[in-house]
């Protein structure tokens, strides 16, 4: 079986083979490592390997492998779906959050930022594959939650995110990131600069389509069992 360093080793040179068939800038995409499910020992491995951004989607799961990974320098995302009752915990332990599909989230989120740290930093999750998903707004959707969002002090607006429906053809996996881009990209909005897109299964059709982020679980720890 492969360790957590070779696969993430082999992740790495599928990113650069990637940005490279895509003509993009080597570097300009960044590995989230979603270890969600995965013991604090996983995360200590994959630390070793250099990684130092981490996925998680379970909050006191979460919680409890940053306790113990206190005196490691990671930067911790939550990528999960939030109910409105875990976003002081959320606000205050995580540097960014991906999955934020309402205003009323993202005022908490805002709200509850603890003044001593810098701002959190947002993505809206956009529903990309239709009504096969429940979690995210549409694209249509999408201009007035920015705007929004945008406004709100103790936030920095990045950009979006999208868990496009399990898809084994490149161009059905290329089609609906390509229609996300381009919404934003029209939107001439500043600052946003991610796209939290591309998994284990598609991470080459994210990375031509313009991610940013690719958030790779399987890859790098394995299977999960639950
Ligand atoms: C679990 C998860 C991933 C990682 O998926 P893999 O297929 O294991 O790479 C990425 N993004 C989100 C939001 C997840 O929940």
């Amino acid at each position: 079986m492969a360790t957590i360093q070779q696969n993430i080793d082999n992740i790495r040179s599928q990113i650069r083979h990637a940005e490279l068939a895509a003509g993009r800038e080597r570097g300009s995409v960044r590995l989230l490592a979603v270890s969600k499910t995965k013991p604090a020992q996983d995360i200590a491995a994959a630390y070793q390997a250099g990684q130092r951004h981490f996925g998680e989607s379970y909050l006191q799961e979460a919680l409890s492998k940053q306790r113990e990974l206190a005196g490691f320098d990671i930067t911790w995302h939550f990528i999960g779906p939030i109910q409105s009752n875990k976003t002081r915990p959320i606000a205050g332990h995580f540097a960014w959050v991906h999955s934020v599909d309402r205003l009323k989230i993202a005022k908490r989120l805002s709200e509850q930022r603890p003044a001593h740290l810098p701002p959190l930093n947002i993505c809206l999750q956009v529903n990309i594959s239709g009504e096969a998903s429940k979690s995210g707004i549409t694209l249509a959707e999408l201009p007035q939650l920015l705007a929004e969002v945008k406004a709100l002090p103790n936030l920095r607006l990045r950009g979006v995110m999208a868990i496009p429906e399990p898809e084994t053809d490149y161009q059905r996996q290329c089609h609906p990131y390509r229609m996300l881009y381009q919404t934003v990209k029209q939107l001439g909005m500043s600052g946003l600069d991610t796209f939290s897109f591309g998994m284990s299964g598609d991470l080459k059709a994210a990375i031509a389509e313009g991610s940013t982020i690719v958030r790779i679980g399987t890859g790098i720890f394995g299977v999960r069992i639950y």
